[in-house]
């Protein structure tokens, strides 16, 4: 009896012994502080310190790769930890626990076409992940008076947070209106964005609609026709704008430096005036051509604007009503003159010029009194429409004064020698010493071998330096 005693005590404590040794052998290496490790998305982590213990090894000896976490998107990933020829899988959660934080507007009005989005109440919204923002209710919208509504906003840890706020909804009666719509050149059989610089406002709707209607308008074939902008809003108020498209045959755009030929551009502001006549009879003289920058000032004389293109001058657009307060009143207030002097410019010769000059030249500083940074916008923004802008690099001085003496007119007007050379003078009844001082002006540089054109689309664009 004690024999078979003995031998089972022996035989338990060997099996102790063998599971003890299995457990020993069998039991990872690597022990972990959680089943699952759960990490705020965009924060750092330390894959190491997920790692409570190693067992027969220095914690350093474990190696750790983490390269399918992606900690900027929600979701499990597994990080791989290697000792020795062993490898153990652990789990990586990155989650989002932090609710969204935002504001909403204040004093919002809104129409009641009962399409409000709650997003449009909301701003700021600080939250590492994408987030929703909605009403917590069904509220009715098409009711005008005030109302009180809930917002919530939720990301994608399903986190919410709530804010109310008081709307004002309104009735809608105010038409949106278009910024932007001005006359338009396109070049014949391209195609054109009509919605490129247009863009629509409104005291209620953030986005109302725009429509253009373009049939009028045949590309294949030069001529002047008209748009029509359609701009609603979703209270259904309606707004309409017609645009002049006027195609032809090329744009200029780009900007042309000197040639290597010798040329003069002569060219007259402010015309037509009781001069314009004595003028383009000196030119006829010299078989010389010039550029007229005109204006609606002295509309008496309007004939000779078309004279003067009849004889092969170019018409080039100045202002209307040269006023500077007014035309530098505005983006708007410019074009809307500078449509008027197209328009005036077109009864003499058939089509508007799309050459033109500023008045003041593009680097006035004058323009700073009725509108900052106008100069800045229009020099573009000409270009845009199809325009290019001729400033001078050659100036006769006779804007100094009236009667300016012959002699100095003379002087001023031939001191230059660059290859092209764009002269500023004027035409005006005032200016009488500027047209006896033509013939000297002329005969010196077609000594010197330049021939004097008027400005065409590859005449060299003298643009000075704006500042304003
Ligand atoms: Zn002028």
């Amino acid at each position: 009896m004690k024999l078979k005693k003995r031998i089972y005590m022996l035989l338990i404590v060997l099996v102790f012994i063998i599971t003890a040794s299995l457990y020993i052998l069998t039991r990872p290496k690597i022990v972990f502080l959680h089943d699952i490790e759960k990490v705020e998305i965009n924060n750092q982590y330390d894959a190491k310190s997920f790692v409570e213990k190693v067992r027969g090894h220095d914690k350093n000896e474990v190696k750790i790769d983490d390269s399918k976490v992606n900690i900027k998107k929600l979701g499990t990933y597994v990080i791989v930890y290697k000792i020795g020829d062993d490898k153990y899988e652990h789990k990586i959660e990155v989650v989002d626990t932090k609710a969204p934080r935002f504001e909403l507007l204040k004093n919002v009005e809104v129409d009641t076409a009962g399409k409000l989005k709650a997003k449009e109440l909301v701003t700021n919204i600080q939250d590492e992940t994408k987030t929703k923002v909605f009403f917590k209710e069904d509220y009715d919208l098409k009711k005008a008076g005030k109302l009180k509504v809930t917002v919530v906003v939720e990301d994608e840890g399903n986190n919410q947070t709530e804010k109310e706020t008081t709307i004002q909804l309104i009735d809608d009666k105010e038409a949106p209106v278009l910024e932007g719509v001005g006359d338009l050149m396109i070049e014949k059989n391209k195609k054109i964005d009509y919605l490129k610089n247009i863009t629509a406002k409104d005291n209620l709707d953030p986005n109302p609609s725009i429509k253009v209607d373009d049939s009028q308008v045949d590309t294949s074939k030069l001529g002047t026709y008209q748009i029509v902008y359609t701009v609603s809003d979703r209270s259904n108020n309606k707004h309409t704008y017609k645009q002049r498209v006027e195609v032809v045959d090329k744009l200029i755009q780009k900007d042309k430096g000197q040639s290597q030929e010798k040329i003069v551009y002569l060219t007259f502001d402010d015309g037509p005036s009781n001069n314009t006549k004595k003028i383009l009879d000196i030119l006829d003289q010299y078989n010389a051509k010039a550029t007229f920058f005109v204006t609606g000032t002295n509309q008496k004389c309007n004939y000779l604007i078309k004279e003067a293109h009849q004889k092969g001058h170019t018409i080039a657009l100045h202002t209307y009503c040269h006023d500077y307060s007014q035309v530098y009143s505005s983006v708007d207030a410019y074009f809307d003159d500078l449509a008027k002097i197209g328009q005036m410019v077109k009864k003499e010769i058939g089509f508007v010029p799309r050459f033109i000059r500023f008045p003041g030249g593009s680097s006035n500083t004058i323009s700073r009194r009725y509108c900052k940074g106008i100069m800045t916008q229009l020099t573009k923004e000409v270009k845009n429409r199809g325009y290019q802008y001729y400033d001078w690099n050659g100036d006769s001085t006779d804007a100094l004064g009236n009667n300016v003496p012959v002699s100095q007119l003379i002087r001023n007007a031939t001191s230059s020698s660059a290859n092209n050379i764009n002269i500023l003078c004027h035409d005006t009844d005032a200016k009488g010493t500027t047209v006896q001082a033509l013939p000297s002006i002329i005969q010196y540089y077609q000594q010197r071998g330049y021939q004097f054109k008027g400005i065409d689309e590859n005449s060299f664009t003298p643009h000075q330096s704006v500042n304003n």
